[in-house]
């Protein structure tokens, strides 16, 4: 829990939403919370959620949580000194050296840096490789592809010798790093496979079967905006001598490194350290779906090219791009392309970015790389000049697929346009838009005369318009179901502002079905531990209470020991909660950081709930602790039960003492049930 005083002046002066906002459009949610579609997964309806007050922010799809240090690491790519420096120059806060950080912030960095060299030797010995005796093969590649010295230079190309053993042996050998680290980077590969089955090919470390993920490729090194490197895409080259230990294997042609701690595909655009001065230079930045079109767009004199990395095009690739502030965003994909599809999917991304993107158009059979080897700098700049609109765009495939002469057809074609019409963040381009699909059904209907024209012009724009409406009204309705999903069985955001009272009958009518259908628990002992939702809905509501409001901290611990805790992972936070005094603030982060992974998402959970927004008062706070007791009352209750029907089952007397004992359990529960007799 100890940080450092600059990392905490910087988060007392920055507002998380403030944070936030520079990279997503937040609305508000209701309790000082905003809400978004999530920057990390795919979405169209909001789940990612941010908390002013708690500085801090969860996703209920994908689960992401965090404070501003790790929303900007991730959406800046950048580790958490990089994270804190950009902070820091917002909210003018001077950030000195790491001699500041805490030891865990010094370990994380460290590792970093460690991992940082790891890499940099891998690229090293890649480019020795290339340049060595080896190097034939990949350098005779090179030059049919039309790489020329200079673009071997400025990207670091390189060769993987066709041997399992010899980066391995290098970075174990030459540098003293160990194998986990060159799997950790993902350089090296261990083999989770059948014993024997790998036979004697590993002269040593045979028992562990590490061996180099890259055989017999040309190397590409991917950099993180700094330009170190982070991560390799591999391309593989004819003729492999080795044969693969894994029968299956069949040789990829592009293999890029896997998700590491240094490389998160979906937030690195390849060649961004390269492309991002020249993108103001020019008029804007160019996209393509891979490192070989990017590097044949920088040699063929557009060096204003980043490329995504076999993913669709992010929101942190959107993060990235914004902060070029590019006159335009040119997406330079093959036309069919999954690319390209995905590319119409992050449409929406775009428009709220208030990104100019615009779609090139390459001739059926290219790709930017064949494109530009045969069409040269003027026929690129061409078919940049020639680019349209992505919302154009949009439409005009929209169009393209549906048989507009059908009913069908022309219905789903008017649904699915006026969700673009929607997405569009302007009104200006809204109405644009509006008269560009009508222009384009009127081209294809072509009314006879002039009048007729004229008529169905003013029919059509009813229609469209019409359509927007229904469109709206669809996508209002597809987030109150979502909210209402959220709502359901977990302590996340709703519209409920309060402890309003249907919240609370609802939770009572748990409660009264569990405890009526005790009587059929009680045949079964296995089903008599069940803990009741509204049990651990209480217990949820106690440490939303216990987390936010340091004064009912205590109260509660005092209360509720350890052991009345009906749920494990409630329990563990319990304990973890017990470390801080009595009036010591909890944060979120820090508090979750040694906690289990369950442990950590109910914490994420209650921090998000109403409950932990609201001061809960006194009346309150002891109707949980009731709740959790009743528990109990009742496991005792079922305990005697089963004990007198057992008695009275096997023909034995129930003695006055164990009638008692029973008795005073039915009032703890306050249930009025005839005591059995004989
Ligand atoms: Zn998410």
């Amino acid at each position: 829990m100890a940080t450092d005083s600059t990392t905490e002046e910087i988060r007392r002066r920055a507002d998380i939403t403030e944070v936030v906002s520079q990279y997503v459009s937040l609305v508000p949610a209701g309790n000082g919370r905003m809400k978004a579609c999530c920057p990390f997964h795919d979405e169209k309806t909001p789940s990612f959620y941010v908390s002013r007050d708690k500085g801090f922010y969860k996703c209920f799809g994908c689960g992401v949580s965090g404070d501003i240090y790790k929303f900007v690491q991730a959406m800046e790519n950048t580790d958490f000194l990089g994270a804190r420096k950009i902070l820091g120059a917002r909210y003018n806060v001077e950030v000195k050296s790491r001699a500041e950080m805490s030891p865990e912030q010094r370990e994380k960095v460290s590792e970093r840096d460690k991992l940082l060299k790891v890499t940099a030797a891998a690229a090293h010995f890649f480019r020795e490789q290339f340049a060595g005796n080896l190097g034939l093969a990949a350098r005779d590649y090179a030059r049919i592809r039309g790489l020329s010295r200079e673009t071997v230079e400025k990207f670091g190309i390189g060769y993987a010798p066709d041997n399992f053993n010899s980066l391995r042996g290098t970075l174990t050998r030459k540098y003293g790093f160990s194998d986990d680290e060159g799997i950790a980077v993902g350089v090296l590969i261990e083999k989770k496979s059948a014993e024997g089955e790998l036979g004697g090919m590993f002269a040593e470390g045979a028992e562990r079967r590490v061996y180099d993920r890259y055989r017999h490729r040309l190397m590409f090194p991917i950099w993180d905006e700094s330009g170190r490197v982070i991560a390799f895409g591999g391309r593989a080259l004819e003729g492999a001598q080795q044969e693969n230990p894994d029968s299956n294997y069949v040789p990829a042609k592009y293999i890029n490194s896997p998700e590491s701690p240094l490389f998160h595909k979906s937030n690195v655009l390849f060649a961004w350290h390269l492309a991002r001065a020249e993108v103001s230079k020019r008029d804007g930045v160019i996209i393509t779906e891979g490192y070989m079109d990017a590097i044949a767009l920088h040699e063929g004199g557009f060096p204003q090219t980043v490329a995504t990395l076999g993913t669709a095009v992010t929101a942190q690739h959107v993060a990235l791009l914004r902060r070029l502030s590019p006159k335009a965003v040119y997406l330079c994909f093959d036309g069919d392309s999954a690319g390209m599809k995905a590319a119409l999917r992050t449409a929406p991304l775009f428009a709220e970015n208030a990104l100019d993107v615009r779609v090139v158009r390459l001739p059926i059979g290219h790709d930017p790389d064949t494109f530009i080897r045969e069409n040269g700098e003027s026929g690129m700049q061409s078919a940049l000049d020639e680019a349209i609109p992505l919302a154009r765009y949009r439409l005009v495939s929209i169009l393209d697929a549906h048989d507009l002469e059908s009913v069908e057809g022309r219905a789903e074609a008017m649904r699915q346009s006026a969700e673009i019409i929607n997405d569009l963040a302007s009104e200006t381009e809204r109405s644009g838009y509006v008269s560009f699909l009508v222009d384009e059904l009127l081209k294809i209907e072509k009314p006879g005369n002039r009048t007729a024209w004229e008529r169905r012009r003013s029919d059509l724009e009813r229609l469209v318009k019409n359509e927007l409406r229904a469109d709206e009204g669809r996508a209002g309705q597809k987030e109150r179901l979502r909210d209402a999903k959220i709502g359901d069985g977990r302590l996340a955001p709703t519209r409920q502002k309060s402890f309003s009272s249907p919240k609370w009958e609802a939770i009572r009518l748990e409660e009264e079905k569990a405890a009526n259908d005790l009587h059929e628990a009680t045949q079964s002992i296995s089903e008599s531990s069940i803990v009741a939702p509204g049990v651990l809905k209480a217990e949820k509501c106690l440490i939303a209470a216990m987390l936010s409001f340091p004064t009912w901290r205590g109260h509660i611990l005092e209360r509720l020991p350890l052991a009345k805790w009906t749920h494990e992972t409630h329990g563990e936070i319990v304990i973890a909660a017990r470390k801080y005094g009595a009036e010591e603030e909890i944060t979120p982060v820090d508090f979750s950081e040694n906690l289990s992974e369950d442990a950590q998402k109910v914490v994420g959970d209650v921090m998000l709930s109403d409950e932990a927004g609201n001061s809960p008062d006194a009346a309150i706070i002891d109707d949980w602790i009731a709740r959790v007791e009743m528990h109990w009352a009742r496991q005792t209750e079922i305990e005697m039960l089963e004990l007198v029907n057992g008695k009275i089952g096997r023909g034995e007397t129930v003695s006055d003492g164990e009638k008692a004992a029973f008795v005073s359990a039915l009032e703890a529960t306050r249930r009025k049930m005839p005591v059995p007799e004989k």
